[in-house]
């Protein structure tokens, strides 16, 4: 590691909890790699302790951060801006200091279409399927609808947040339409799908063996579609293996982690971020290591 001294410029993580945060490892791989006087660490922060971490932050010259789970959302009244992007989001992961105060945004959509780009798809005509209508979920809708998408069908378990997720998109200025069903409907609506993302835990470590989607579903794709999981441990899930074994093209989650990494980086030092050394730092801390 770099020498710190009494110049280093201090970026982190605040979460709760956040020992298990994989940012601090990359973060700090890019800062080397890019050799630049900065250190990243980890914060823990409880919820009831958010405002006073914020003005402790802005009294020691923290000079940015991500915010990860519980204070996604929270964070978003103590901030003096977020862009368009979070606010579609509904939630920020990063923030930087501004004369005026701390501006928010969120990574997660530049992060989840980092593989997707290069496909060069028609993605005007394509009907993605989304499992899942949580935090991560909002990313990969606002993502979509960036991408070109018209109409983003969502697949979650509880109507009542089915319904709710469905209102703030209708409510909101994304470009797209949102649809809502229940698991049952999953399997009738493949046929048509040339995209579907897992944003559901299933299948994470150590549960390797669970798949959101039944093995049989996979025949029902058309041949050239992509299956996308957000999870990267393991890699490749179940529901990814599944996917390849009928000829599915597949993308794990880890370019997600990487690039909505990157894009924070890119924001704290104003420099282009090393996304391979991040990447290679990950997967030896993820597969190599441990
Ligand atoms: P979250 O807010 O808790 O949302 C999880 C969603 O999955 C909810 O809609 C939940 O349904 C649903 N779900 C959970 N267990 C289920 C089950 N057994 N059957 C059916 N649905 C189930 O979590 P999140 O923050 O969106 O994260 C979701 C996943 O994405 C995690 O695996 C996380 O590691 C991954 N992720 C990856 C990245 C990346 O950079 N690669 C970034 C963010 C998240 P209910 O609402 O009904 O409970």
């Amino acid at each position: 590691m770099s020498i710190i001294t009494g110049k280093t410029k201090l970026l982190g993580i605040i979460g709760h909890p956040v020992e298990h945060s994989l940012s601090p490892v990359m973060q700090n791989a890019a800062i080397e790699h890019l050799g630049v006087d900065y250190i990243y660490v980890p914060f823990p922060v409880k919820p009831e302790n958010l405002a006073t971490a914020l003005h402790g932050f802005a009294t020691i010259g923290v000079m940015g951060f991500n915010a990860t789970i519980p204070h996604k959302q929270a964070i978003i009244p103590l901030l003096s801006e977020i862009t368009t992007t979070a606010q579609l989001v509904g939630a920020v992961n990063t923030v930087w200091r501004t004369e005026t105060g701390w501006k928010g945004t969120n990574t997660d959509v530049i992060g989840f279409l980092s593989p997707l780009k290069p496909l060069k798809r028609p993605w005007n005509t394509i009907k993605p399927i989304i499992l899942g209508n949580g935090g991560a979920a909002r990313a990969v809708v606002v993502g979509l609808g960036e991408l070109g998408c018209p109409e983003i069908a969502v697949v979650g378990r509880d109507p009542d947040k089915l319904g709710q997720f469905k209102q703030s998109w209708d409510d909101s200025t994304l470009n797209a339409s949102v649809t809502v069903h229940s698991w049952d409907e999953l399997s009738g609506m493949v046929s048509e799908s040339q995209l579907i993302v897992n944003t559901t835990p299933i299948g994470m470590f150590p549960h390797t063996e669970n798949s959101p989607v039944d093995r049989n579903i996979w025949k029902k794709f058309p041949k050239n579609a992509i299956a996308y999981d957000l999870i990267y441990n393991p890699s490749p899930t179940q529901f990814l293996k599944d996917a390849q074994q009928q000829g599915l093209t597949i993308i794990d989650g880890l370019d997600m982690l990487v690039y909505q990494g990157a894009a924070a980086l890119e924001i704290w030092v104003q420099k282009p971020a090393p996304g391979e050394v991040m990447s290679q730092a990950l997967k030896q801390y993820l597969y190599l290591d441990r």
